[in-house]
């Protein structure tokens, strides 16, 4: 099978991470598919099971922990469980793309660690912390303690940055999605 490359976006909620890998997958140039996630939370807003997670109960989320189905799997939130299906992978190696993922910086780590040399792993930097917070209310899909269990679990992640290969700081939307787009281009280039 042709092994195409993985390219990892990992950040803190709220980072902006979504809006740059959704713009990256309409680039043709760069040849990505979007490596669809296990979810054991409910559905937010205009999500679709298929398509931005498969979103499963967590006994069956537990289920596939047992049968060692995942790549990588964490329990991002307390009884909310994310994880990459190897099945996934391969369908998209399959495909003949390179695929690119919006995971936690925890399971982004785990997947470069996994694959050093076919791996790009970019960490989305917020302006700061408050600013998340706005970002994060602003969305208003969630309850004020769910959006607070997210911010407390952003100062630690925002401390993971050092560890990936490169850091895009996403202050001006347009300037992130230029340097994205380049960076991905270049290293898919790369033999
Ligand atoms: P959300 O609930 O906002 O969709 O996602 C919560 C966090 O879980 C985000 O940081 C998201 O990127 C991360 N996440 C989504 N899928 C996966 C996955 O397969 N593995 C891991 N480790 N994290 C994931």
């Amino acid at each position: 099978m042709n092994k195409g490359k993985l390219i990892v976006f990992s950040a803190p909620s709220g980072s902006g991470k979504t809006t740059i890998v959704k713009h990256l997958l309409g680039q043709e140039d760069l040849n990505l598919e979007f490596s669809i996630s296990a979810a054991s939370r409910e559905p937010r807003g205009e999500e679709v099971h298929g398509k931005d997670y498969y979103f499963i109960s967590l006994e069956e989320f537990k289920k596939h922990i047992k049968a060692e189905d995942f790549l990588e799997w964490e329990e991002v939130y307390r009884d909310n469980f994310y994880g990459t299906l190897k099945s996934e992978i391969e369908r998209i190696w399959a495909m003949g793309k390179n695929v690119i993922f919006d995971i936690d910086v925890a399971g982004g780590l785990r997947i470069k660690h996994k694959f050093p040399e076919q791996t790009l792993a970019v960490f989305v930097k917020p302006p700061s912390v408050d600013e998340l917070k706005r970002r994060l209310k602003q969305r208003s899909t969630e309850s004020d303690d769910k959006i607070n269990m997210r911010i407390a679990k952003a100062s630690v992640e925002l401390a993971t940055a050092p560890q990936f290969d490169v850091i895009i700081k996403n202050y001006d939307l347009a300037v992130a999605l230029e340097e994205a787009h380049q960076l991905v281009k270049d290293f898919i280039s790369k033999k």
